[in-house]
């Protein structure tokens, strides 16, 4: 199975342009639509902006000299404040050189174990807490200049797809737009000029109501996680075509791996390019998909400087000053390629490197064998067309050699699916894992900011495997 990436966790939408006629009084948080605002219009972002279009059509040795000069300038700046590169002198001068690779790798547990050590104490921050390894939370400090040059880097990777941050759009996400649902499954909300859907309230008569409330609303764009897309596009599929729907013209897909059949998905029954981008909370590695070769991500040198060691994405960051992590194990992994095929230029016309083959955290999540044997959820190839009847799926796990395949689907899936869906995986597994499935509530399925989640391990195997986990 290959899951594509688009990881992005800040907040996203767009000013207030168009008020659809019946988009009710429904008004989301207004420090974010403030932010959000001040974004769109910010000189820091229309920087941004300019200079990734002027660096994307500059020879690639240009683009590297403007990297390790912008590297030096931001460590000058910020990185003297940090404790931990006080106390080892020899990051800052590496960073002044650009001679990264005779410093050591900085791991996540490292971070963990000295998280205030990596802060600039002179940098107005808020703090974040993220899943780390084995689901052990990381706390980090985002400057608040980070919310503005994040958006840069995603509307940069949206234009390529010719859709603005300030377009309309269908969005399907989380609580991290700065409003709760409050028992609606459906909001218009202004400032990002979207209609956002509740991922916990998927159904035939909220996608009904959605198309019924869209009225003269046009989206130009489909924004939201993979796993709450789906339930749509197959409604949309067996529904459609809609006009409200005729101008749609790209799929955003944020915060979660997509896989495969769902890019397929999409791109049919939206007529529409899938657009993704590859990023993390630590905010070291920022890249897009390129628009010519699908599973190719051109790498933003505005965000970081990117190295693959021993197959794993390393990371420089120079946009969170209030956190500035230097050669910061990602711990996805990935294949470095220079843009073109002779270092020259992308198909695309784009001048920066590309990464390829990422695979990351979510693609390592294990179920557990009958000895106990770690099993990736990668190995179970769902290429398959059998998966793609159902909305949602999981692996749940409570017990040793037996794992339990939970499905949702908007319309109850036929015995004989879930049987064909039995079988594939049985005999993927053959005797190391008794496979049995289920069909179960799809909010069952979901974080709780309503993402999808691969795999449920409620199983813990004994201290030996453990160790082997990383291999
Ligand atoms: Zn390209």
């Amino acid at each position: 199975m290959t899951r594509a990436w688009a990881a992005s966790r800040t907040t996203a939408g767009a000013a207030a342009r168009t008020v659809p006629a019946r988009a009710g009084s429904v008004f989301g948080s207004r420090a974010a639509a403030a932010a959000f605002d001040a974004a769109c219009a910010s000189p820091l972002v229309r920087g941004h902006l300019r200079t990734l279009a002027r660096l994307e059509a500059a020879e690639a040795a240009e683009v590297h000299q403007w990297q390790v000069s912008r590297l030096a300038r931001f460590h000058r700046l910020w990185g003297r404040s940090v404790p931990y590169y006080r106390a080892h002198p020899e990051y800052l001068q590496a960073c002044l050189q650009g001679r990264l690779d005779e410093l050591p790798v900085l791991g996540k547990e490292t971070v963990r174990g000295l998280a205030g050590s990596f802060s600039s104490p002179r940098v107005p921050a808020r703090r974040v807490t993220t899943g780390g390894t084995g689901g052990r939370p990381l706390d980090l400090r985002i400057s608040y200049a980070s919310f503005f040059t994040e958006w840069a880097h995603i509307a940069h990777v949206w234009g390529r797809a010719g859709v603005r941050p300030t377009d309309p759009k269908i969005t399907f996400r989380g609580g991290s737009l700065g409003a709760g649902f409050a028992g609606q499954p459906i909001l218009f909300q202004p400032t990002y000029n979207h209609f956002l859907v509740s991922p916990f309230h998927l159904s035939d008569r909220t996608f009904a109501d959605l198309l019924d409330r869209l009225g003269d609303f046009r989206p130009v764009a489909v924004w939201g996680y993979p796993s709450a897309v789906t339930p749509f596009a197959h409604w949309v599929a067996r529904t459609g075509p809609h006009r409200a729907l005729s101008r749609v013209r790209a799929v955003l897909l944020a915060s979660e791996g997509a896989f495969d059949w769902q890019v397929a998905l999409f791109r049919e029954v939206f007529s529409a390019p899938v657009v993704r981008w590859y990023g993390q909370s630590e905010k070291v590695v920022f890249a897009g998909e390129c628009p010519c070769r699908p599973g190719a991500y051109h790498l933003a040198p505005t965000y970081g400087l990117t190295e693959v060691v021993d197959g794993r994405i390393v990371g420089t960051g120079m946009t969170n000053a209030a956190m500035p992590l230097v050669r910061y194990d990602t711990e996805d992994a990935g294949t470095l390629l220079p843009p073109g095929s002779r270092g020259a230029r992308c198909v695309c016309g784009s001048s920066f490197p590309v990464l390829t083959d990422v695979r990351g955290r979510w693609d390592q999540s294990l179920v557990y064998g009958a000895d106990d044997e770690p099993i990736s959820t990668a190995a179970l190839n769902f290429h398959d067309g059998a998966f793609a009847v159902f909305d949602r799926f999981q692996f749940h796990q409570e017990r040793r050699g037996e794992v339990e395949l939970r499905v949702a689907a908007a319309r109850p899936p036929a015995a004989s699916d879930l049987a064909r869906a039995r079988h594939l995986l049985q005999e993927r597994v053959g005797d190391r894992l008794r496979v049995s499935v289920a069909v179960v509530p799809p909010e069952t399925l979901l974080s709780v900011r309503g993402k999808g989640v691969t795999v449920d391990q409620r199983y813990r195997p004994g201290p030996a495997t453990e160790m082997s986990r990383n291999v």
